[in-house]
């Protein structure tokens, strides 16, 4: 597991992506330098009960996440942490999750 999540910024405007686009939406650009988020705000949780093709399938939450850049996330919610709440992210292979901060 390694802390935080990658996101791309544009090094035209500096706007902040993720995932990675091609092009830049707002100037077109299409060079970037990778960032590190590592604190998200959940916004939204939904609940992903069933998966075709898994047979053990286990019921697991996914929150819709936003970072103090405005950017909006959607990660594996490894706790019960609902929406307002303040999550540290990280990442498991390529896959964001979030989990409470512990104190
Ligand atoms: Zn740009």
């Amino acid at each position: 597991m390694t802390p935080g999540v990658t996101v791309w910024r544009c090094r035209g405007c500096g706007a902040t992506f993720f995932p990675q686009r091609l092009l830049c939406p707002h100037c077109h650009g299409d060079a970037w330098e990778e960032d590190r988020v590592h604190e998200a705000v959940v916004e939204e949780i939904a609940t992903i009960r069933h998966m075709i093709g898994a047979s053990d399938w286990t019921p697991r939450r996914i929150a819709s996440v936003r970072t103090p850049e405005g950017l909006l996330l959607t990660v594996g919610l490894r706790d019960d942490s609902g929406p307002g709440a303040t999550v540290v992210l990280s990442e498991e292979g390529t896959a964001p999750y979030g989990e409470r901060r512990r104190s």
